[in-house]
């Protein structure tokens, strides 16, 4: 079965590298997400981080930005009531994703152009939606 979901991504690490260059394929896979229909959210224990979106033009492709807790990850995630929960997370913490589903990425620390970690996350949400 096909069904919508809520992305949630982490950034640090996860779209972005420690100095700030992000991560090859993101632009590729936030579009080929929304193409499918699905809603795409960033979220950071770092706060909303709308500025990385727009120094990779990528704002027009998420649906929202929101704080992202550090721990108690699914009870905090209800008293902070979000307007949407995460079906799926992609992120470079285990612990977020053993919470709500979704992909452990590698973490991308330092600037990599053959790095593929996003073309794989696509592989794998789709997996995940269609099961
Ligand atoms: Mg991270």
């Amino acid at each position: 079965m096909i069904r919508v979901m809520h992305i949630f991504f982490d950034v640090d690490q996860t779209l972005i590298c420690q100095e700030g260059t992000l991560r090859p394929g993101v632009g590729e896979l936030f579009s080929r997400l929304r193409a499918d229909g699905h809603h795409l959210y960033v979220w950071s224990g770092n706060g909303m981080r709308w500025e990385v979106l727009d120094r990779y033009n990528l704002r027009h492709l998420v649906a929202g930005c929101f704080f992202k807790p550090l721990y108690n990850f699914r009870d905090a995630v209800e008293r902070a009531r979000l307007p949407v929960l995460p079906d799926a997370c992609v992120d470079d913490s285990p612990e977020v994703v053993a919470a709500f589903g979704g992909v452990v990425v590698e973490p991308y620390g330092l600037p990599n152009p053959l790095d593929r970690e996003m073309q794989r996350v696509y592989e794998a949400l789709h997996r995940y939606w269609s099961e």
